[in-house]
């Protein structure tokens, strides 16, 4: 679905990736994991677009995306939940959710259907669908962030760090919901501080260090890699 050909970028002078090549199959739950800093973040936004190459290619489904813009690559089907959940604090829940369906136009029908969608997997935002949304909890709002990220009924997910700063049963309740998505039939690429977790519910992985990647395999297998043990695990 995904495919990235040797991508380049850079901010200002500085090279950041430097010939990333990863692949994320129809279906599959793929993660990066790194340290800070490895590239990971910078490589979902040069998916969705936020970023060009300056090297390289990107396709999704066979056609090169990386010189489109952000709405468009919405369009096409790749959403992109960004760290730190980033939600509109003077909007309401419901406007929040909207916002994420201006891909659709005025498709009501489309829109009234993935809200539905939306709260059902989240009920919580249905009861708080008036509420500012900067005044929900971390969870909460972590949980506006991804439905946000399902108004456009992606084909592709990109999760970035769903886990940051939210208590350990709220954590296990995300990566519920992340599981809950992929089997719904949406492909995931998931960046994770939580390697022990991403590996867990992930089918393949990629370790990134300073821009590039330098091991990748079954997500099973990199659960029980010596050198994924001693520098993601803490084992
Ligand atoms: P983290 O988990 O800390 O977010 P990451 O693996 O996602 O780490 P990136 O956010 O992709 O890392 O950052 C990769 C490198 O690019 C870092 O050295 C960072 O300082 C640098 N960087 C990121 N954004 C910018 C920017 N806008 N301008 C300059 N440098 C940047």
């Amino acid at each position: 679905m995904i495919k990235l050909e040797d991508v380049e970028t850079y901010y200002g002078k500085a090279q950041i990736l430097k010939k990333i090549s990863l692949e994320v199959k129809e279906g599959e739950i793929v993660t990066l994991i790194g340290a800070n800093g490895a590239g990971k973040t910078t490589t979902l936004k040069a998916i969705s677009g936020l970023i060009h190459p300056a090297s390289g290619r990107i396709e999704f489904q066979g056609q090169r995306i990386d010189r489109l813009s952000p709405p468009k690559i919405v369009a096409l089907g790749i959403s992109h939940v960004p760290e730190g959940r980033r939600v509109f604090p003077d909007m309401t829940v419901l406007e929040n959710l909207e916002m994420g369906a201006f891909s659709l136009g005025d498709d009501r029908p489309r829109i009234k259907a993935n809200l539905e969608r939306v709260y059902q997997l989240f009920p919580i935002l249905a009861e708080r669908k008036t509420q500012l949304a900067g005044t929900l909890s971390g969870g909460e709002q972590q949980m506006l962030a991804i439905g946000r990220g399902l108004m456009s009924d992606p084909k592709v997910f990109l999760l970035d760090e769903p886990s940051l700063g939210l208590a350990p049963m709220l954590v296990d309740k995300i990566f519920e919901i992340i599981q809950q998505i992929n089997h719904e039939g949406r492909t995931i690429l998931l960046v994770e501080q939580n390697a022990y977790l991403a590996l867990r519910i992930a089918d393949r992985a990629y370790v990134m260090e300073t821009g590039r990647i330098v091991l990748e395999g079954e997500a099973a297998a990199l659960l029980d890699n010596e050198y994924v043990k001693k520098a993601y695990l803490g084992k």
